[in-house]
């Protein structure tokens, strides 16, 4: 499915098509590039019905834009009903009595879920190499990892069985797999949309959002995604933007920052390139170049290793094989419990994040890691705040290097960290960002990031709309695509 959310909700509004028709195709696509291992649930028989009644809601006036669109989650929000795994072992017969409320406000705007996306385990993961249920492949290059950890979302958009998927962003796990595959993802600012339902990593720096191909897309999804909850405390109580209504303004005047920090060594020369040539589209867009400074942003990268398995182990402390989830067979004692349900239900990465975030947060050592590793954070949301005085976005690489070869990088945790050194910083400050493709290096996507002020999501989406309306980047599809 390679036409924009826009155009298929033209083509539903005349006849052209039907939901039923479109989730139909969406399911065959599926079903055709099951290689790619990009979905742990294909959930037909809750899809056909879903389509049904939107289609009974499109024979109506007054649908919304997403009535009637085929889409998948992350398996990382609660679906009622329907099995949610995490892609863990831990969760892996879990079926949730309730629905996230991202799920909730989809289903509300009439969206078709076929099923839940493929993705690191609890969302740790660059790669999408430690889920319980195996690699996702990158469409461009089966050879290549889509990224992590929302890499299902991610494939299924690329190849086109999907015009958009959810995801969670904790450290770049919607941009950078967003990048690796060729397609658009968005961040939005922390507390902007719901935490409630959606299985919790680091509490202070998830967020949801969704992969789309363009831009506009991504706006109508937000549009439906965004809003306070009374169910989670840290959900922002402020109005939602007009997204799609911001998106045809000019770009004249548009000063972009330039963080000499994002272009430095270890960006790949490729990717750097491509990123110079998309900023100089900017500049013909009626954009500025301003060359900023991010001083602490290496400190970016321990700030985060420290943080999020902080968060995660206590997180992570409520599967204990009694509530829910597995439980190990035969336990001995309540000792015997914790332990051999926790060795077995979680995975490798998982259990190093607990181990490092528990001696983090341990009496002897909380000053000397946690503490400072908060401090750091504040370091670097100030130099945001700096910056953002004499920039309106700034501008970077996502990544620093195209995406990789499958086994290239899981031996080694800190070549695998170095991959999230320009999209952890955007999450410690609670930032917006996206990352919109912006090239090729060596035949695989490349992706910029561009990251705004809180809640200025509407200016995201203009800018890479802009940018996406004199370019064609985002349009182009691997090989075999639907
Ligand atoms: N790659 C980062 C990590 O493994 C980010 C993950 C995420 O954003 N969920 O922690």
């Amino acid at each position: 499915m390679s036409s924009s959310i826009a155009q298929l909700a033209q083509a539903l509004r005349e006849r052209k098509t039907s939901a039923t028709e479109l989730t139909g195709q969406a399911i065959a696509a599926a079903k055709n590039r099951a290689g790619l291992n990009a979905l742990i649930t294909l959930d037909e028989t809750g899809a056909l019905a879903a389509a049904g009644r939107a289609d009974a809601v499109l024979a109506r006036d007054g649908a919304s834009a997403l009535a009637g669109i085929p889409f998948a989650h992350k398996d990382i929000f609660c679906t009622n009903g329907l099995r949610t795994t995490c892609a863990s072992r831990m969760l892996n017969h879990f079926v949730p009595p309730y629905d996230a409320t991202v799920v909730e406000k989809l289903a509300g705007a009439h969206a078709v879920s076929i099923g839940k996306a493929n993705m690191d385990e609890f969302a740790m993961g660059s790669s999408n190499e430690n889920s319980f249920h195996g690699p996702v492949k990158n469409p461009w290059d089966t050879a290549r990892v889509p990224g992590g950890s929302s890499g299902g979302s991610a494939a299924l958009v690329a190849a086109g069985v999907v015009p958009f998927a959810t995801g969670t962003d904790t450290g770049g796990s919607i941009r950078q797999p967003a990048a690796f595959c060729g397609v658009t993802g968005l961040k939005p600012t922390y507390g902007r949309v719901s935490r409630f339902g959606m299985i919790a990593f680091a509490s202070s720096l998830d967020c949801g959002g969704m992969l789309a191909r363009g831009a506009e897309d991504c706006a109508h999804v937000l549009a439906a995604m965004a809003g306070h909850d009374v169910r989670d405390a840290t959900s922002a109580n402020r109005a939602v933007d007009d997204y799609v209504g911001a998106l045809s303004k000019s770009l004249q005047g548009l000063r972009i920052g330039i963080a000499r920090e994002y272009f430095g060594a270890g960006i790949d020369a490729g990717v750097g390139a491509a990123v110079q040539d998309s900023l100089k589209q900017y500049e013909k867009l009626g954009a500025t170049l301003v060359d900023i400074s991010l001083p602490n942003a290496a400190l970016a990268i321990p700030a985060y290793y420290v943080i999020a398995p902080a968060e995660a182990s206590s997180n992570l402390a409520r599967y204990d094989g009694v509530r829910y989830g597995h439980r190990c067979a035969d336990p001995k004692s309540l000792e015997d419990l914790y332990t051999r349900t926790r060795a077995e239900g979680f995975g490798a990465e998982v259990k190093r994040r607990i181990l490092v975030g528990t001696y983090a947060l341990s009496a002897g050592y909380y000053d000397a890691y946690y503490l400072r590793a908060q401090r750091v954070r504040r370091l670097i949301a100030n130099d945001f705040g700096e910056a953002f005085k004499t920039v309106d976005v700034i501008a970077g690489p996502t990544t620093p290097t195209v995406a990789f070869k499958l086994g290239e990088k899981n031996a080694d945790p800190l070549a695998m960290y170095a991959e999230d050194v320009n999209t952890v910083a955007v999450n410690l400050a609670g930032l917006p960002a996206i990352s919109l493709p912006a090239g090729f290096s060596a035949g695989m996507p490349v992706g910029l990031q561009l990251i705004a002020p809180a809640f200025e999501e509407a200016h995201l989406l203009n800018a890479a709309h802009q940018f996406q309306l004199a370019t064609d980047w985002h349009a182009r599809t691997p090989e075999g695509a639907a």
